[in-house]
């Protein structure tokens, strides 16, 4: 693995230096290109979109039908992430604690609540989105309807999103409910757009995982054309595809590569 690349773990740590939230120092380090670049662009808010399964490599395949991304990465910055785990759970808690797995353990949403009983007060699995609100900020998140409820009570705002099978209106729900969270001026607002992994799980040939592309970046470019001026927008895979066995055999050797290390990219930008 190249140690100059960053981490998922480095995400939580960030949004905790650019919004001067306090947390427990996790696994993770702020990312000081992205402070840099908040405080550059006088940043005064932050919208998370961790959309699943964007390796690096194939947003790089694929940026040119991605254009709000693509804007948002040309204008900010694009940066290689090493993710932490094949799987979507384990990473988004390292996304939201800082941490990596072997320390939040926490591989499926009933492991927050194992965990937290164990020991309420561990800051390993608390997430940015509580520091925030702790520090009296206000956060929001849009995630599928069980892990929302493990927010409950926790932050100001929760969109639990029931799962479906029609991801294509899943995310769109998704996308709905955000730009509704961003009328109540979040300081921090976290969302989770699925329809690449579950396309890059059924589809067959390439043009189902590019409609799913094109997909997630349209909502994406919904919820910018909402943010208010000063938004900072943190776009990031949580791992990269799934189905590989099906996508190697096409793949370049970077491309290969990318997956080996398990690379997702990390876009910033601002409006
Ligand atoms: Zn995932």
């Amino acid at each position: 693995m190249n140690d100059s690349l960053y981490s998922l773990a480095d995400i939580a740590p960030t949004i905790s230096r650019i919004l001067s939230v306090p947390m427990v120092v996790p696994d993770g380090n702020v990312i000081n290109e992205l402070e840099d670049y908040s405080v550059e662009h006088d940043c005064k808010r932050i919208v998370l979109i961790i959309a699943d399964s964007l390796g690096f490599a194939l947003y790089r395949r694929f940026e040119g039908i991605m254009p709000a991304a693509c804007s948002l990465a040309r204008h900010g910055l694009l940066l290689e992430c090493v993710s932490v785990e094949r799987h979507t759970s384990p990473c988004i808690a390292s996304i939201f604690t800082g941490y990596l797995p072997k320390r939040h353990h926490i591989h499926s949403t009933q492991d927050i609540y194992r965990e937290r009983a164990k020991d309420p007060a561990n800051p390993k699995i608390k997430t940015i989105l509580e520091w925030a609100a702790d520090a009296g900020r206000i956060s929001a998140v849009v995630i599928e309807s069980e892990g929302a409820d493990t927010f409950r009570g926790r932050i100001n705002e929760l969109h639990g999103i029931p799962n479906s099978g029609d991801i294509i209106d899943y995310d769109d729900r998704s996308t709905t409910s955000a730009i509704n969270a961003m009328g109540n001026g979040p300081d921090l607002l976290a969302v989770h757009l699925r329809s690449i992994d579950r396309y890059a799980h059924r589809s067959l040939n390439g043009r189902e995982l590019e409609e799913a592309l094109k997909n997630t970046d349209t909502n994406i470019g919904r919820i910018v054309e909402h943010a208010g001026k000063g938004t900072m927008f943190l776009i990031c895979g949580d791992h990269t595809i799934h189905g590989w066995e099906k996508w190697k055999p096409k793949a370049t050797d970077e491309e290969i590569r990318n997956h080996d290390k398990n690379v997702v990219a990390l876009i910033a930008g601002c409006k």
